[in-house]
């Protein structure tokens, strides 16, 4: 990868069925491991790493004239070097290749989406088309994309074909803060001006009480046979037809709201701040994320989905250690005490605020600390005021929102 540019990188792979007889495809196929074998194994015999010029000047003629072309000799000795590298670095043995599979780089290859054809050049100068088996939805997306290597495997009675399809971004120059905190039954997020204004907010309801649902169906059934329920089919289905559903629920929800809040942020040139997980089990094991029986997975897989939106759309996330953020007070960082329900207060200074809304508050303010000389320009240290009342808030209780004062 070559500048600054930051890029995406989405492989796609689908089945593909060689167009006539594919007897020079499989050659073509075994060829290439071998030949690859025969590099590794010549490598692994110098104990000294190569250079690609070394490489080069060792195999490249070697491989051309075997009928390879020349960036088939190029993708060889660099996989095979890349193999060697990772079998050294865990201490493992000396990589033996079995399986049939090729790495071509857009040299050597032509794909046409619109026909879902695919042009391999061989060895000898043979050629192989290939249709691609899929639908045309699945590759309208990556029309207009580069498309730069792919690899082409046989597992013993079908072609699989990988497309690495790659698309540079604009970076979004950031020009306000996305805070957002991950809860067991909201997702809140806070937008802040660089001189710490707020001027969004937003509450989306998670499924947790949904999937909560589905976990206890199939506790129940676990509890009504215990130790047999593995054993028995239609009890082994029930619980998979649950836990199914639990996928699908929190999938769904999390590629929908990764993708609202991308959007979000892109409007306003948001950098999203996250919190970080890792740092978040190390903190405390009981924090309020991690009761009523849901873990981790449900945040990593939605701080996927908006890492992943955000960046297709160039918008820089930073993680910050969320110790602390739900419980200090924004103002004077003293320990919060809960007023009612959501709502806490500090006995110290007085502020009163919603929880949730007081973590976002929190989590910016540690970005800020940490980053404010690197990271956006222009951000002052002050503190956010929350003088305005936030508009865009959805859900019920949410009056407690409008509760804050100036910090
Ligand atoms: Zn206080």
């Amino acid at each position: 990868m070559r500048g600054e540019e930051p890029v995406v990188i989405e492989a796609l792979k689908v089945r593909a069925l060689p167009e006539g007889s594919h007897d020079h495809l499989l050659e073509f196929l075994r060829l290439y491991r071998d030949a690859v074998q025969m590099v590794v194994d010549r490598i692994w015999s110098i104990n000294d790493r190569l250079s690609r010029g070394k490489l080069h000047r060792l195999f490249y003629s070697d491989l051309v004239s075997t009928g390879f072309r020349a960036h088939h000799a190029k993708e060889i000795y660099i996989y095979a070097e890349s193999l060697v590298e990772s079998a050294r670095s865990n201490g493992g043995r000396k990589p033996v290749l079995r399986r049939l599979s090729a790495r071509a780089d857009r040299y050597d290859y032509k794909l046409d989406l619109d026909t879902m054809t695919l042009t391999l050049k061989l060895h000898n100068d043979y050629e192989a088309k290939l249709k691609l088996v899929t639908s045309s939805e699945r590759v309208e997306k990556f029309k207009g994309w580069g498309n730069y290597e792919l690899v082409v495997k046989y597992d013993g009675s079908v072609f699989w074909v990988s497309v690495y399809f790659r698309r540079a971004i604009k970076p979004l120059k950031p020009r306000t803060v996305m805070s957002i905190d991950l809860n067991f039954d909201n997702i809140t997020l806070a937008i802040f001006t660089p001189n710490g204004k707020l001027i969004k907010l937003k509450r989306f309801k998670t499924p947790h009480r949904k999937i909560l649902t589905h976990r206890i169906w199939v506790e129940r059934i676990q509890e009504r046979y215990p130790r047999s329920w593995r054993f028995i089919k239609g009890v082994r289905k029930a619980i998979d037809r649950h836990g199914e559903r639990i996928r699908s629920i929190s999938w769904d929800y999390a590629h929908k709201v990764g993708g609202m809040v991308a959007e979000l942020a892109f409007r306003h040139s948001s950098l999203i701040i996250l919190e970080d997980l890792e740092k978040l089990r190390k903190n405390n094991k009981k924090s309020r994320k991690f009761n009523k029986g849901l873990g981790l997975w449900f945040y990593r897989r939605m701080q996927f989905c908006i890492e992943y939106e955000a960046g297709e759309r160039g918008i820089e996330v930073a993680k910050v250690n969320p110790r602390g953020t739900s419980s200090k007070c924004p103002r004077c960082g003293k320990k919060l005490a809960e007023k009612r329900h959501r709502i806490l207060r500090c006995r110290k200074c007085s502020f009163i605020g919603d929880r949730d809304v007081i973590a976002t508050i929190n989590l910016y303010k540690k970005y800020i600390k940490k980053y404010s000389r690197c990271g956006v320009s222009g951000v002052a240290l002050n503190a956010p005021k929350l003088d305005e009342n936030p508009n865009g808030v959805q859900g019920k209780g949410d009056e407690a929102m409008k509760t804050h004062q100036v910090i």
